[in-house]
């Protein structure tokens, strides 16, 4: 698909989740102004994040990672000398939950058929993921099974083939656990090094 084609197709999801009223997140995001968060970046990109759900920064401006957790994630970027432009970032939600509560089953389910068509549209050769939520998406919709808790599987890489197309898969934490456990920003600075191998 031509970038121009691509940037089109990601446009046309962007205005279904505009419209979406049936979202259990839509009042709570009329009511605060609030923005959907769609994602952010090369529409060519090789390497493809996902975090969980756009915050209350994000849901003002409409950038994903633009808050707190954000300049976590920059940092990280720049450890391995990626810049944002050259990556696509985005949520498996995109509408902030209230109160950045956890997403709810029915949420993912409902959000997650917008992620899988930008995974189609952009191509990613790597799926990062931050954090538990999208790391459980991407595990059941390639049908990886995980051996421990993020904790144990964080850094590991996966290798999935899906028709003729490779992606990699590698869940990360999310950014945010380095607000609350410094000791998480070596592992996570250690763990975004993986990704140096694959960004061109
Ligand atoms: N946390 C997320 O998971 N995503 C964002 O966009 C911001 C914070």
């Amino acid at each position: 698909m031509s970038l121009a084609k691509k940037t089109a197709a990601l446009e046309q999801i962007k205005n279904e989740i505009m419209a979406l009223e049936k979202s259990p997140l839509y009042k709570y995001r009329q009511k605060h102004g609030y923005l959907p968060v769609l994602g952010e970046g090369s529409h060519d990109a090789d390497i493809f994040f996902i975090g969980e759900a756009p915050g209350e920064s994000e849901a003002k401006t409409g950038q994903p990672f633009c808050g707190r957790s954000g300049k976590l994630l920059d940092e990280f970027l720049e450890h391995v000398n990626l810049a944002r432009a050259d990556v696509y970032i985005t949520n498996v939600l995109k509408d902030r939950p209230p109160k950045n509560r956890d997403p709810k089953p029915d949420e993912i389910t409902l959000y997650t058929p917008f992620l899988r068509r930008q995974i189609a549209i952009i191509q990613p050769k790597v799926i990062a993921t931050l954090g538990r939520f999208s790391m459980e998406f991407i595990a059941s919709e390639y049908g990886i099974e995980l051996d421990g808790t993020i904790t144990q599987v964080r850094g590991n890489v996966f290798e999935i083939e899906e028709d003729d197309r490779k992606i990699t898969f590698i869940p990360l934490f999310h950014p945010a656990v380095a607000l609350y456990d410094g000791s998480k920003r070596d592992v996570l600075k250690k763990d975004f090094e993986i990704l140096k191998k694959y960004a061109n």
